[in-house]
């Protein structure tokens, strides 16, 4: 075995609630976890606002201030954060391989799994073409950009409802385009939205196609129940339609369902692979609350701990 392969009893992917909760247990119990924090440090909460139903904060709290507070809770215990990818794994061995980025080995006894879940988009051919000219999944990141100026969000669900609430703060008009003639959003965030005087709910409506001379300038929209074509003038257009698992890297080896989320044992994080556990959003297409996420993040560190017992590692 060459010198440049760390070995570790616990490696941690991802940095949402689910693996800063699983670092925070796992360093408890001495399992001295590795947490590589992928692409985007802290998750999904990160580009989001206020988050109000996290419990412990009565009065609500900024996602990314969340996020940096399970961090310093996880390095308190003495997590290693490290700010790269996990590009590859090999699960293969009873000892289960994993590489970085930059190429860097790694032989991790137990792997948890917390890489969550990024935004979907629409596949318009135009949605590309526009990418970051006017077209976003993250109003919080990108709506700034477009003060003063109208704007269209895709959805019905509840990041379409707080994009639109988002964006109804900076912009004249928010266009709000749902497929449907319902909302899926919660009860108070329909009612936010309806009592909100400059977004307007355009029902059975699907964007086409994206106009504009090098940046976005306006969204041809259709009428799915009397096929009635028109055109909205937006300069910004923002999609917010739900999200997909980041579980590519493990297709070879992990069961997953038919939209790509990792199955779990009934009752525990255990994945199909001895010492390989699933947390968070990458297992959770039901619930995909901050709240889940820590606590699956909980359960997989518990049961990182069991399964290092029961093999005698420690
Ligand atoms: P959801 O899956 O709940 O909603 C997706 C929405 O996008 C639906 O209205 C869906 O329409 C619509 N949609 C999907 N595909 C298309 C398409 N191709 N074209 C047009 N519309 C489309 O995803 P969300 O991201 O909104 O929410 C995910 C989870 O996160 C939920 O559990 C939600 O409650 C939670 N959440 C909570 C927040 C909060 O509490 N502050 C904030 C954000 C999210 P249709 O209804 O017709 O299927």
């Amino acid at each position: 075995m060459s010198d440049s392969i760390e070995k570790m009893l616990c490696l941690i992917i991802g940095s949402g609630p689910a693996g800063y909760s699983a670092a925070i247990y796992a360093a408890r119990a001495n399992l001295s976890p590795v947490l590589y924090t992928g692409m985007q440090p802290g998750g999904q909460l990160t580009i989001t606002t206020e988050v109000e139903n996290y419990p412990g904060y009565p009065k609500g709290v900024q996602g990314p201030e969340m996020m940096e507070d399970l961090k310093a809770q996880a390095e308190r215990f003495g997590t290693d954060v490290r700010y790269e990818l996990i590009a590859k794994v090999d699960f293969t061995g009873p000892v289960h391989k994993a590489w970085t980025e930059s190429g860097k080995e790694i032989h991790a006894e137990t792997i948890i799994i917390a890489t969550g879940a990024s935004a979907k988009w629409l596949g318009l051919e135009t949605e590309e073409k526009f990418m970051n000219k006017g077209v976003s999944a993250c109003a919080v990141c990108d709506g700034f950009f477009f003060r003063g100026q109208e704007v269209a969000v895709v959805g019905g669900g509840d990041t379409a409802a707080e994009e639109s609430l988002y964006l109804s703060k900076l912009c004249p008009k928010v266009h709000l385009l749902v497929r449907r003639d319902e909302l899926r959003a919660s009860k108070i965030m329909q009612e936010r939205v309806m009592a909100a005087k400059n977004i307007e709910i355009h029902w059975n409506t699907e964007a086409q196609e994206i106009i504009g001379n090098g940046e976005v300038e306006g969204v041809r929209v259709i009428q799915n129940k009397t096929q009635e074509e028109s055109t909205l003038e937006v300069k910004g257009f923002f999609v917010a339609i739900g999200h997909e698992p980041n579980t590519d890297i493990f297709k070879d080896w992990l069961d997953m369902d038919d939209t790509n989320y990792l199955i779990t044992q009934a009752g525990s994080t255990k994945t199909n692979r001895p010492g390989v556990f699933a947390s968070g959003d990458a297992q959770d297409k039901i619930y995909r609350q901050a709240v889940t996420a820590a606590g699956t993040g909980c359960m997989a560190a518990l049961d990182a701990e069991r399964y290092l017992t029961e093999i005698g590692k420690i």
